[in-house]
């Protein structure tokens, strides 16, 4: 029995859904950015039974519009400024639709000849984006956090001292991995699953720009081969997650090649900022990496997920993933297939290149530049309004489009204590208040509000509402 419906219906199915995505479109700006409901509320939106019987599809597309449309957070609207959460494209909408579609499995060449070569192209072309070499090889898969798991694995495969693939690390004295203090938490993630332990996962000190404090790297990787340990990997982060900083990408990998180690640059965010001008010599010496991560569904505007990974020598990333059983050996691989089972964890995976090479395609990579040199100005406009207002204080440079900042009660002197507690309870006002969405971190130990530019959709009069809510709210918490 087959699923589907004649085809005039399905073509009225995606008039009707795209109908729905259009009033989505025309709303979005004014949207609500957090619609406000309580955990319990929306519990109670998706709690009921396995639907045993069939509905008309127009009655479940009518329960998208209530119960997902009014509840969901308007991540894709202007006045999202949360963690790094870009607005997505319409061209890459249709892609997914296509992509759906299609029901293409790229984990060998032959069930999947197009998407795995598209992953390849687009991959090469991200490489070219940023300056990476592109004889280097690359995958898509779900974000930043699990490519660089897929690249620690690599190094731990290429550095560690014994076979890791059949002995496990267990014969090696501890192998330790380096990161600013600044790093992302994805490295504690991915040296605990690796077996490495986080206590090996080396957090080295960054300066008052957050950026890591070179000879306190080589002074640490020195120290740890003086104790017997194994140093296996140095990591530069171009863009972090908290400021936007940009480690010195030439010192680490002279520290790395000093030892012999791993360079590995997580560049998730901050990555396709290498291509414009005025920034892109923060990012020299991202070239000199062993390999690098950095995410389409970040600044390269594609809706999620497609995080990328690209290794500059093909065979390290075989080395790591090639695994073949029977079942994955029945075709002839004579010609110059390339099976993306053999280049990292995931065997079935989905088409994602195509809404990164549609995206590429239909708005080519000047725009894109333009694009994320607007975004870098959205955060200058920010920080001189943060700058020309006694009630705002900004609490680290923003070389990029991450901006923090803290309210300061003018007239009352507040210690540090109390503008934190102020700053905490104004992030969770903002956030129940829903015109714009932001979220909180600490710099230094202070709490500081966060603000991220990476949605095209964003405006200056939204920045103005930003501030406008803010300062409105800040004079409620602090009185
Ligand atoms: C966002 C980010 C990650 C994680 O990426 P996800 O796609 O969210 O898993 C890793 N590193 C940095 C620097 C990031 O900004």
């Amino acid at each position: 029995m087959s699923l589907d419906v004649p085809t005039r219906q399905f073509q009225r199915w995606i008039e009707e859904a795209g109908e729905l995505i259009a009033e989505y479109y025309e709303e979005k700006s004014d949207k609500r950015v957090f619609a406000g409901k309580s955990a319990g509320e929306v519990i109670a939106l998706f709690d009921e039974p396995l639907p045993e019987k069939s509905s008309e599809i127009e009655s479940v597309l009518s329960e998208v519009r209530e119960k997902v449309l009014e509840s969901i957070t308007n991540s894709a609207g202007p006045k999202y400024f949360g963690y790094i959460t870009g607005g997505g494209n319409q061209v890459a909408v249709l892609a997914e639709m296509i992509k759906a579609s299609l029901n293409q499995n790229n984990l060998k060449w032959h069930s999947s000849p197009v998407s795995t070569e598209m992953e390849r192209l687009v991959m090469r072309w991200v490489a070219a984006f940023i300056g990476y070499p592109e004889t280097s090889a690359g995958v898509l898969l779900s974000g930043g956090s699990v490519a660089n798991f897929n690249c620690l694995a690599v190094a731990r495969k290429i550095k560690s001292p014994v076979d890791v693939a059949e002995e496990g690390v267990y014969g090696s004295p501890p192998q330790t991995v380096y990161v600013s203090a600044e790093g992302h938490s994805s490295f504690d993630k991915a040296v605990d699953m690796l077996g490495l332990g986080k206590k090996y996962l080396r957090k080295i000190p960054v300066d008052e720009e957050q950026r890591i404090i070179p000879d306190a790297l080589d002074e640490a990787i020195g120290k740890d081969k003086e104790n017997g340990l194994h140093p296996i990997c140095g990591i530069g982060v171009a863009g972090t997650t908290n400021t936007g900083a940009v480690d010195d990408l030439n010192a680490v990998a002279d520290i790395c090649e000093k030892h012999n180690i791993w360079c590995h640059v997580d560049a998730a965010y901050g990555g396709p900022a290498a291509a414009v001008s005025g920034v892109s010599h923060l990012f020299d010496g991202i070239e000199r990496a062993d390999s690098v991560v950095i995410n389409p569904h970040k600044w390269m505007f594609v809706p999620f997920e497609a995080g990328g990974v690209l290794v500059k020598d093909p065979e390290h990333l075989r080395a790591t993933f090639s695994t073949i059983p029977d079942y994955l050996k029945s075709d002839k691989t004579g010609d110059a297939r390339t099976d993306l089972m053999e280049y990292n964890l995931p065997l079935t995976k989905e088409f994602k290149a195509l809404k990164v090479w549609m995206t590429l395609k239909a708005y080519g990579a000047q725009k894109i530049r333009e694009t994320i040199r607007e975004d870098i100005d959205k955060a200058a406009y920010l920080v001189e309004k943060i700058k020309v207002e006694h009630s705002l204080e900004l609490m680290a440079p923003a070389p990029l489009s991450i901006v923090c900042f803290r309210y300061r009660s003018p007239g009352a002197e507040r210690n540090e204590k109390e503008l934190n507690k102020i700053n905490d309870e104004l992030i969770h006002h903002v956030e129940q208040d829903g015109r714009v969405f932001l979220t909180g971190t600490k710099i230094d130990g202070a709490t500081a509000m966060r603000v991220c530019f990476i949605n095209h959709r964003t405006e200056r009069r939204h920045i103005d509402e930003l501030v406008e809510v803010v300062l409105e709210l800040g004079e409620l918490v602090s009185a």
